[in-house]
């Protein structure tokens, strides 16, 4: 596995990183014509325009991961975490100039987090079962070639990390990747085929497409040579390749809640919230999405959030925001109801404020405001740095409100108190696959926290923080009578 590396190591690069950078502050938004298949004049390698072509490609690039070594997959992924650290500040600048989300030094850090922390194919064990009828063996085999469909919100962070599991398992891959962010995502692709040449293995390792389209998505779910899809994304997307008919991995949608109770550490946990909920403009499916502090410690609560970055919203300011981030579409039914406004997710809270006429200085990252339960704030995963805070009474209302405002995701929640009761019962009654107990969301995903990285956390089909042994099969081999040699 490779280095470790601390956060005030990650600040310190990105530090040094973004100062060396020419317009270190992207404008945000650019209404540019993305190209996803060349970036500064050098071609990307595995981009097609059909996605049959771009199967049949990622079939040979199978093969020759079926012919190669363990060591020699190891080694292309040693220089896959190479080529990601030393091109983190690149992916992180192109990533939020494209899709206009996230924070650039945030993106830095999540690079490197997936380039450390990602297993490899020391992943991948098998296990040996001896007595009196001899040997069994059972090996992790892989699938094949894996159908991977991923996010506009951690575009080449996915690619990546999907990339070095895959590959590790003995996998071929084709992306589908979100069209909004196809220029960055066919770059990580293109990262991984130089990986592949540079230590020796094929050109054409991993695929992808110059315009993938839902048709492309849905070539790519019912070709016979894919035997696995992977999706990383909302609600839509991993109910149809779920539909499928073929064995599929889902990592959807969260709305992850925070309880504080009245035993926490207050002004660490404020500190931790805010340093989550603000990570990379809240656009991870872990981050904080809504509180619910016990009504003694809330004041408190706030007045450290505060202190820590956080913009207390008045009454009028949030509903003036209310009717800016969230805005009415009609659905199939006919039935108008509430969504998110695209155009704000990920965005930085000043921007969010300018939107309604306010002026807040960068120091500010992230907005708070008290709701009731119902509020759409808190009912809705925004992925934006605004965060609601709900006055609770006693543990069971918190419980109670919470496991609701999670909506039966299983994906993510979070609680700040020193009770071992109440965050037994939180955790028993949520049934989340993270759960993340006084430190901020990241640390669910090995940053600052134990265990291994993923992007791809797979609560519905319960493989959990994915990693190189997810996209295995078992297969068993055996050998009666002989073999058992004591
Ligand atoms: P999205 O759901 O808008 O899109 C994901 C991908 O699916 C894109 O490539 C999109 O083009 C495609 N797509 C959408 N509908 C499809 C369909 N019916 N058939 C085939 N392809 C389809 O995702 P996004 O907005 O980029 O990401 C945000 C969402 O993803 C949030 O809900 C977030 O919680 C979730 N997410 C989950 C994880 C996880 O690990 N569980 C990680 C990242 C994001």
């Amino acid at each position: 596995m490779a280095i470790e590396i601390s956060e005030a190591q990650i600040n310190q690069i990105v530090q040094s990183v973004l100062k060396t950078m020419p317009g270190a502050e992207p404008a945000k938004s650019e209404q540019r014509n993305w190209d996803s298949t060349q970036y500064e004049g050098r071609t990307f390698a595995g981009i097609f325009t059909d996605m049959n072509t771009a199967i049949a490609a990622t079939q040979e690039g199978y093969k020759a991961v079926r012919a190669m070594s363990v060591e020699k997959r190891e080694k292309i992924i040693t220089e896959i975490r190479r080529l990601t650290r030393a091109e983190a500040p690149i992916m992180a600048k192109l990533g939020v100039e494209e899709t206009g989300m996230g924070r650039v030094d945030h993106k830095i850090a999540k690079h490197i987090l997936v380039a450390d922390k990602t297993p490899g194919t020391e992943d991948i064990q098998p296990t040996a079962r001896t007595g009196d009828n001899g040997l069994t063996l059972i090996e992790m085999a892989p699938f094949g070639l894996v159908g991977s469909i991923t996010p506009s919100t951690n575009p080449s962070e996915t690619v990546i990390c999907n990339s070095i599991g895959m590959i590790a398992a003995g996998n071929g891959v084709v992306f589908n990747p979100h069209p909004n962010a196809i220029a960055t995502s066919n770059y990580a692709v293109d990262l991984v085929n130089r990986a592949s040449k540079a230590a020796g293995g094929p050109e054409v390792l991993v695929c992808s497409m110059a315009k993938p389209t839902m048709e492309s998505a849905s070539i790519m779910q019912s070709h016979p040579l894919i035997k696995l899809l992977v999706c990383t994304g909302g609600p839509g997307v991993v109910k149809a390749v779920l539909s499928s008919g073929k064995k599929a991995i889902g990592a959807g949608a969260g709305n992850p809640p925070v309880i504080v109770d009245d035993t926490a550490d207050i002004p660490k946990a404020a500190k931790d919230i805010i340093d989550g909920c603000s990570f990379d403009n809240n656009l991870p499916c872990i981050a904080e999405k809504e509180v619910f502090a016990f009504d003694c410690i809330a004041d408190d609560l706030i007045h450290y959030m505060r202190q820590n970055g956080a913009y207390l919203l008045s009454r009028e300011q949030t509903a003036a925001l209310e009717k800016i981030v969230l805005v009415e579409q009609t659905g199939k039914d006919g039935k108008v109801r509430k969504v998110i406004n695209r155009k704000c997710v990920g965005r930085d809270a000043a921007v969010l404020m300018d939107k309604i006429g306010v002026k807040v200085d960068s120091s500010i990252r992230c907005l708070i405001c008290e709701t009731d339960f119902n509020h759409l704030f808190v009912q809705e995963e925004l992925m934006m740095p605004i965060l609601p805070i709900v006055r609770v009474h006693d543990i069971s209302e918190a419980i109670d409100l919470a496991v609701k405002a999670e909506h039966g995701n299983r994906h993510t929640a979070h609680m700040h108190s020193k009770n071992v009761d109440h965050l037994t019962r939180f955790a028993r009654a949520v049934e989340t696959t993270i759960f993340v107990k006084n430190a901020p969301s990241y640390a669910g995903i090995g940053f600052g926290g134990e265990g291994h990285a993923t992007f791809t956390i797979a609560g519905p089909t319960g493989e959990g923080i994915t990693s190189a042994r997810s996209f295995t099969r078992q297969r068993r081999c055996v050998m009666a009578d002989s073999f058992h040699i004591i």
